[in-house]
């Protein structure tokens, strides 16, 4: 059942009336939208609204409860969960890194390849890394894990879009990527999100409106 593929993904995302219920408690009642590749979607309203809902169904974090979700008009039910997630990158609101140098982290972006120093670097300028690893003793070596580190939510965060920078998915879904920071921060990140989506498709939630101002669609 899992037996189709896709090879070269162009990132068209159609939800065709779909369902979601958390235990029998129905949290989406036939949604559908048609996102074309490259066009980038904020989805926006209140708390408990079902909009983490609708991130979590594209990678299949959560399996619909009736409809159908597709990629490039492929049911993604029909494909392997590696093979669907391989192009999708995440960006949440706390980054999950792990216990080791932040060049690693960068790097661990995609594991089907093998990544050189040139693309790290400049995965990294783009994610403005550089503002604040030229501070650190240890620079690109320093632990980014959440033990024993002193980085900030934004800078974690500005890792997590350089690792996106290496995965290079044709589908970007992030959920409420700065609503932990600052507004300087903020400011590094927008910037870095900008490069991050660009001839992407994009499916965002966010209260902020600068972000916003990337957009094309809002919903
Ligand atoms: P939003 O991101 O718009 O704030 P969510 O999609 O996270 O909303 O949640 C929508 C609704 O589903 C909320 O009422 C929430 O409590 C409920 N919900 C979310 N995740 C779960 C879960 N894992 N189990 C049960 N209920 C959930
Ligand atoms: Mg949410």
């Amino acid at each position: 059942r899992k037996d189709n593929h896709m090879p070269h993904v162009k990132g068209q995302i159609d939800f065709q009336n779909v369902t979601h219920s958390y235990n029998n408690a129905l949290v989406l009642n036939g949604v559908s939208l048609s996102i074309k590749p490259g066009e980038k979607v904020a989805i926006i309203g209140p708390s408990g609204a079902g909009k983490s809902t609708i991130l979590k169904l594209l990678p299949l974090f959560i399996t619909p409860s009736g409809g159908r979700i597709l990629v490039d008009n492929i049911d993604t039910q029909t494909v392997s969960l590696s093979e669907l997630r391989r192009n999708v990158a995440w960006i949440s609101q706390s980054p999950q890194l792990f216990s080791k140098s932040i060049t690693e982290n960068v790097i661990d972006g995609d594991i089907f390849r093998q990544i050189t120093g040139d693309e790290v670097m400049a995965a990294s300028q783009a994610a403005n890394l550089p503002e604040f690893i030229s501070r650190l003793p240890l620079g690109y070596n320093s632990p980014a894990g959440e033990n024993g580190s002193s980085l900030s939510g934004g800078q974690r965060q500005r890792i997590s879009i350089a690792r996106a920078l290496i995965k290079n998915a044709p589908i970007i879904c992030m959920d409420e990527p700065t609503s932990a920071l600052d507004d300087k921060s903020e400011a590094l990140i927008r910037e870095s999100i900008g490069k991050l989506i660009k001839g992407k498709t994009v499916l965002l939630v966010t209260h902020r409106r600068s972000l916003l101002t990337l957009m094309d669609t809002i919903y």
